[in-house]
C-alpha cells in the first residue's frame, strides 16, 4: 500500500487540503444532524471508511484528527493497519468475515462490525486469544425484513440475544452493540428505527452493549436520528471510490 516516491505526504498537499475540506463538511452534517436530533455530537463517532484508498490518506486523516478508520477486505485492511502502526488508530473490520479469514483479522481490528452468527464468535474468539488480545464485536442486524432476496448480510432480530450471549461467553471478544446497513431502494428511516429498536432490547440484557454503528455517507442523518454512535463515512470523506466496489 505504499506508493513508490511517497514516504511522507505533506501535511499540505493538495490531497489533504481535499481531506480537510469533506471531513469539514462531514463533521458539521454530523453536528447538524445531532441538533435537529436534539443529541450532543459527542456522542457519535466518524468512522472513516478508507478501503480502496492508499495507507497515505489514512495517514492524512490521521493527522486531520481522524481516530477510527475501517476496512471490508483482509488483505487491504492488513497491509494499511501495519504500514499506519505508528498512528495509535482504532481499526473497524466492517466487512462480511468469512472464518478463514479471522486469524488474519484479529491481529489488527479493534472492533469488528459484521458478526452474524455462532461460528464466526466462535471462530474471532479462538484467533483473538491466540494473539493476547480482545476484540470488540458488534452483532449485524438484518434490516432486509420484507425484502425478498436479503444480500446484506445480519442475523434476524430474533437471533441476536442468543448471539450477545455467545460473545459475553468468550474471553477473547467484549459486546459493542450492533451494526446495520440500510437496504438499497427503500426507507432508511423505516429500517434504522428497526435497528434501534433491537439495541434497545440488547442493552436492557447487556448494558455495556451501547454502539450503534450505522448510516453511511448517503443516510447518515437517518441514523443518527435513530440513535447512530457510529457512522461509517467513505465517499462524502474520500471521493468516489472507482466502480465495482
Ligand atoms: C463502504 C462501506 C461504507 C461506506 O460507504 P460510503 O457510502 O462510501 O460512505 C460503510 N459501511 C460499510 C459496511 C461499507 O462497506
Amino acid at each position: 500500500m505504499t506508493e513508490p516516491g511517497v514516504n511522507e505526504p505533506g501535511v499540505n498537499d493538495a490531497r489533504t487540503a481535499e481531506l480537510a475540506a469533506n471531513l469539514a463538511a462531514v463533521w458539521l452534517g454530523i453536528a447538524r444532524a445531532c441538533e435537529k436530533a436534539g443529541r450532543d455530537p459527542a456522542s457519535v463517532t466518524l468512522v472513516a471508511v478508507t478501503k480502496t484508498w492508499p495507507a497515505d490518506d489514512v495517514r492524512r486523516l490521521a493527522v486531520l484528527g481522524v481516530r477510527d478508520v475501517a476496512e471490508n477486505r483482509d488483505q487491504e485492511a492488513s497491509d494499511k493497519a501495519q504500514a499506519c502502526s505508528a498512528l495509535g488508530l482504532r481499526w473497524h473490520f466492517v466487512g462480511q468475515l468469512q472464518t478463514n479469514k479471522v486469524r488474519s483479522v484479529a491481529r489488527y481490528a479493534d472492533v469488528v462490525h459484521a458478526v452474524d452468527r455462532e461460528r464466526l464468535i466462535k471462530a474471532l474468539d479462538r484467533a483473538a486469544i491466540d494473539v493476547g488480545r480482545q476484540i470488540r464485536v458488534l452483532l449485524q442486524v438484518s434490516l432486509e425484513q420484507g425484502i425478498a432476496a436479503p444480500t446484506r448480510g445480519g442475523a434476524r432480530p430474533e437471533e441476536i440475544a442468543d448471539l450477545a450471549d455467545g460473545v459475553e461467553a468468550a474471553p477473547g471478544l467484549s459486546l459493542g452493540g450492533v451494526m446495520g446497513v440500510a437496504p438499497l431502494g427503500s426507507d432508511p428511516d423505516a429500517a434504522f428505527a428497526r435497528l434501534h429498536e433491537v439495541a434497545e432490547v440488547l442493552r436492557a440484557g447487556h448494558p455495556g452493549a451501547m454502539w450503534i454503528s450505522a448510516g453511511m455517507s448517503q443516510d447518515a442523518d437517518q441514523a443518527i436520528r435513530h440513535g447512530a454512535t457510529h457512522v461509517r463515512i467513505g465517499s462524502s470523506l474520500l471521493g468516489n471510490r472507482p466502480p465495482l466496489r
